[in-house]
């Protein structure tokens, strides 16, 4: 049976019995405070910045075994400012220490990618994971106790107090700017809008931007007149979200013969492909014609295509 040994040469079985013998041991607690006196810890973890987790690891290399736990403890007596733990994950000795254990142990860097490691949760979890974090229980367990904190009136206050710094807010800004947190939301928006029903997709359209909806602009009016003049009573404005086809709010429609006008603002549509547009509307049985903006310059060419447009049979319908 392997025996943990306390400095003063005391053997134990288990871990705990020997961290639970440390506090009482005089020995033990005059070595480390040889060890990780005022100016050790002001030196590494003000001057130099480490973290407690890479002192631990610097001095583990030397033979001498901290826990980073009793650093930061240590630490606080002195009232000298430990990293957080998201602070001290970006640390870059911590993360190659963690890889290069975990690469002796069992040949990969990271130990919930190894088949193992898969085996063993599979079996004991039932779940496909690569993290803890995911683990039903662990999720349900976050959740409950997350609820139980906010349900405090006073934690609710010290929350809010907390996201309403300038620190705090310039931080989120920085964060939801990062390139791969922008693909992530995105990547889960569309997973989320895809997995929806048709009916669910436009209602999630419309509670999105139906506060937002802006009345008719200088444009839309423009065409709008057009479309009155030259077809009386025939189109009618639904930019103004009173109609959703497939998740989307054409601009204007003409019912009789299912044909939808969409007009395309030069900054909102400046990357936006037509043809993405009018494949849209299409399983819907509807013909689609999108004006670009900047052809309202030249409105005697516009209305001829909207002519040529709304008289040409629709095969789709
Ligand atoms: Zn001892």
């Amino acid at each position: 049976m392997k025996k943990y040994i306390c400095i003063c040469n005391k053997n134990f079985n288990t871990i705990t019995s020997l961290t639970g013998h440390r506090p009482r041991c005089k020995i033990y607690l005059q070595y480390k405070k040889s060890i990780l006196t005022k100016k050790f810890l002001e030196d590494n973890l003000i001057a130099k910045n480490y973290t407690a987790n890479h002192i631990s690891l610097l001095l583990e290399e030397q033979g001498i075994h901290f826990t980073a736990g009793s650093i930061i403890n240590e630490a606080k007596k002195y009232g000298i400012k430990t990293k957080t733990i998201s602070e001290s994950k970006l640390n870059k000795l911590t993360k190659e220490k963690y890889e290069n254990t975990c690469l002796e142990k069992y040949g990969i860097k990271n130990t919930f990618q190894c088949e193992t490691t898969k085996n063993t949760l599979r079996e004991k979890y039932g779940e496909e994971i690569n993290n803890v974090s995911q683990l039903t229980f662990v999720v349900k367990k976050i959740k409950e106790k997350t609820i139980e904190w906010y349900s405090d009136p006073e934690n609710m206050k010290k929350a809010k107090e907390r996201v309403n710094t300038p620190e705090a807010k310039k931080n989120k800004i920085e964060a939801m700017n990062r390139p791969e947190v922008r693909k992530n939301n995105s990547e889960k928006q569309k997973k989320h809008y895809n997995s929806l029903s048709e009916v669910e997709k436009n209602n999630h359209i419309l509670k999105r931007f139906k506060s937002s909806a802006k009345p008719i602009n200088k444009s839309e009016t423009i065409v709008l007149n057009l479309l009155n003049q030259i077809f009386p009573k025939e189109w009618k404005y639904t930019g103004d979200l009173s109609l959703m086809i497939n998740g989307k709010n054409p601009d204007f429609v003409n019912k009789n013969n299912n044909k939808i006008i969409e007009l395309y603002g030069d900054y909102w549509h400046r990357n936006d492909n037509p043809q993405d547009r009018i494949d849209i509307f299409k399983p819907f049985g509807y013909d689609t014609l999108v004006i670009r903006e900047c052809e309202l310059k030249d409105i005697n060419k516009v209305i001829k295509k909207i002519i040529k447009f709304n008289n040409k049979e629709n095969k789709l319908k």
